[in-house]
């Protein structure tokens, strides 16, 4: 789903969320600056700041002075553009930080703190790639050893198949 251009309820604390535009991305992301401080993007944007050198400055300067409240961030949210019910997940590759997503139209939320906890996974780009390399390669090596087992266990039943056959064809 495209940028959402309406106004949009927080889906941990309720109150308005406010627009923010991010004029690198031509886009708008809708923070919580009333309310619990939570951020919610739509499909995509996240990526945008995800990564410590990624400039989220007009966040952080919307935060400035302003008091939140606190939310309990285990209960059950709903997407605030579409409705579907939120899914926990961990969104980044050290699976410290869980976040709300949203599997029907692509959002996301995230509690006020969050966005700065999964930057801060990462100080520079090259710790984030070596992090995903491994990740990859732990998956694809996983597959191949699986693969050999299965590869093995097909070999193992195909003799004892030739030595019953053997058994009935020559004794
Ligand atoms: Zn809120
Ligand atoms: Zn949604």
């Amino acid at each position: 789903m495209a940028d959402n251009l309406n106004t949009i309820k927080c889906p941990a604390c309720q109150k308005e969320m406010v627009k923010i535009f991010i004029p690198e991305q031509g886009i708008n992301i809708d923070v919580c600056l009333n309310g619990c401080g939570g951020i919610y993007f739509d499909n995509r944007e996240f990526q945008y700041f995800d990564e410590a050198h990624e400039n989220i400055d007009k966040i952080l300067d919307a935060y400035k002075g302003k008091k939140f409240i606190d939310t309990d961030d285990s209960l059950p949210r709903s997407c605030p553009v579409c409705g579907a019910k939120m899914v926990k997940n961990y969104s980044s590759i050290k699976k410290q930080i869980q976040i709300d997503e949203c599997y029907a139209c692509g959002g996301k939320f995230l509690d006020r703190e969050e966005l700065q906890k999964i930057r801060e996974e990462y100080p520079t780009n090259e710790e984030r790639s070596a992090d995903i390399l491994k990740e990859v390669y732990a998956t694809v090596g996983a597959e191949i050893l699986e693969q050999k087992a299965k590869t093995e266990e097909t070999k193992r039943k195909r003799s004892v198949l030739k030595k019953l056959f053997d058994h009935l064809v020559y004794d």
